[in-house]
């Protein structure tokens, strides 16, 4: 086969680094130098829904006001409890022929404080808490953790916490067990290895000042949280508390060809999504609506969730207002899924298909389907919708590629996409791969993310 042939007939994986020339690299490295400091800053689903109002407004985005008409290059977001958001460029064609979603989620894997989280136990002082999102609970023990969280006060204000990311703070600790005790431990399978109960942080050792006994340490966590936030013990009822890893993202190998960080899935495409929809410098054509939820990795639900109707209900205000009817506008929109895939990665090669599989630095993933015992819960996108984008990212220029997330029926996961298909709105999946995925410290490509970002914006200007 000569090589025309070759280049006509076959789709094939292309290295980024075969196909992007040295200006082009260093784009990708410059955009994610802006990824690394988003991802420093929005840990937690809260945190990153603040920095993209926070960037939003920087930019000309204002507040949706209920029931104005949008016109085209109106740019307003609508903030769904501090949690969830969504964006709005208004595009130069009538909301009835469907606007483009880029849907992304905030949410990522952590450990969750619980209700009552504060103990004392031989000496020390710990917090209880309840892992969010499927974890590998040995992966979180060993490594220095932060406080991330939003404490609700009985009278209405809000305070945000944040303990373990400036230079000078202290951090938190799960505790393991030393190797030369571990061989019983070692005998267990994995997921026993260290038992979700046991994933408790310790807090502190010292006394509060005036007291002993039994208590006593407890005390003293509580006076600091009380004389740093002004909170008590019950305040902790009505908060929400995390713990999440307390290294900051940074450049990845030698070559500095990734960025290693925790919370990639799916901040990694909830950066490009918002960096796509702000290089809009004129109107688009059909309105582009960055739509950032929460709650994906515990199954959608939730008011800040997509299965909540807020979205939904959304679109029917902002058709309303412009005279045109909500199941109009979703059933003529396109929807890109913006999340995270699996890399394949060559030790668990067993755990791959060993033809299909999307690999790092070979450009964002294009993918119709999760599932596992037959598709099950998954939004098998529709030939026409995979046709439509496979064509927006060509005509852009690209890089792209497709994925499995693994042989058929090992994996166990999904996506947003289900949830816009179901509102009778053409979506599919498009993210970027990740590799050590839901672990503290994840990895993706900078070539990726940059394809993440000109793909998105490609979709956003479609015609
Ligand atoms: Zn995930």
């Amino acid at each position: 086969m000569d090589d025309t042939l070759k280049s006509k007939l076959l789709f094939q994986w292309k290295s980024a680094s075969a196909v992007m020339d040295e200006a082009e690299t260093e784009a990708a490295d410059t955009y994610c130098r802006g990824y690394i400091d988003f991802l420093n800053t929005a840990k937690t689903e809260r945190e990153t829904v603040r920095e993209a109002v926070t960037m939003a407004e920087s930019r000309g985005f204002v507040p949706w006001e209920h029931g104005k008409a949008l016109a085209p290059g109106d740019k307003v977001y609508l903030n769904q409890r501090g949690k969830a958001l969504i964006l709005c460029a208004a595009g130069k064609r009538p909301l009835g022929e469907g606007i483009s979603i880029a849907a992304a989620h905030v949410d990522s894997p952590r450990l969750d404080l619980k209700q009552r989280p504060l103990y004392e136990e031989a000496g020390a002082a710990f917090f209880d808490t309840h892992y969010y999102g499927m974890v590998k609970a040995y992966q979180w023990t060993g490594i220095p953790l932060a406080l991330h969280g939003y404490v609700a006060l009985k009278d209405g204000q809000g305070l945000n916490i944040c303990i373990g990311e400036e230079r000078g703070d202290p951090v938190l600790l799960i505790a393991d067990l030393l190797p030369h005790l571990a061989k019983k431990q070692m005998e267990r399978p994995g997921k026993e290895l260290v038992a979700a109960e046991d994933l408790d942080v310790i807090a502190g050792l010292r006394f509060c000042p005036g007291e002993d006994g039994d208590g006593a340490v407890k005390l003293n966590i509580l006076r600091i949280l009380h004389a740093q936030y002004g909170i008590t013990e019950g305040d902790l009822i009505s908060a929400e508390l995390s713990v999440v890893p307390a290294f900051p993202a940074r450049d990845l190998g030698l070559d500095r060809s990734m960025v290693g960080g925790y919370g990639q899935d799916d901040k990694v495409c909830v950066y490009p999504s918002l960096t796509a929809l702000f290089s809009l410098t004129e109107p688009p054509e059909y309105t582009a609506c960055a739509v950032l939820v929460d709650k994906e990795e515990t199954g959608s639900l939730g008011m800040t969730g997509m299965g909540s109707h807020f979205f939904e209900n959304f679109i029917g205000d902002i058709a309303e207002a412009a005279g045109e009817k909500a199941p109009r506008v979703l059933h003529n929109s396109l929807c890109i899924s913006a999340d995270v895939n699996t890399a394949f990665y060559h030790l668990y090669a067993e755990m791959f298909d060993p033809y299909a599989e999307a690999r790092l630095n070979h450009g964002v993933v294009l993918f119709r389907y999760w599932g596992k015992g037959g598709k099950d819960h998954t939004n098998d996108a529709q030939a026409e919708t995979v046709a439509a984008v496979r064509k927006i990212l060509d005509d852009a220029g690209i890089l792209w590629q497709t994925g499995e997330g693994g042989r058929v029926d090992a994996e166990d996961s999904g996506t947003l996409s289900k949830f816009f298909a179901n509102l009778d709105i053409p979506s599919i999946d498009l993210g970027v791969p990740i590799l050590s995925m839901h672990s503290p410290f994840e990895a993706a490509a900078k070539t990726d993310i940059y394809m993440a970002h000109r793909a998105f914006t490609a979709f956003f200007k479609r015609t």
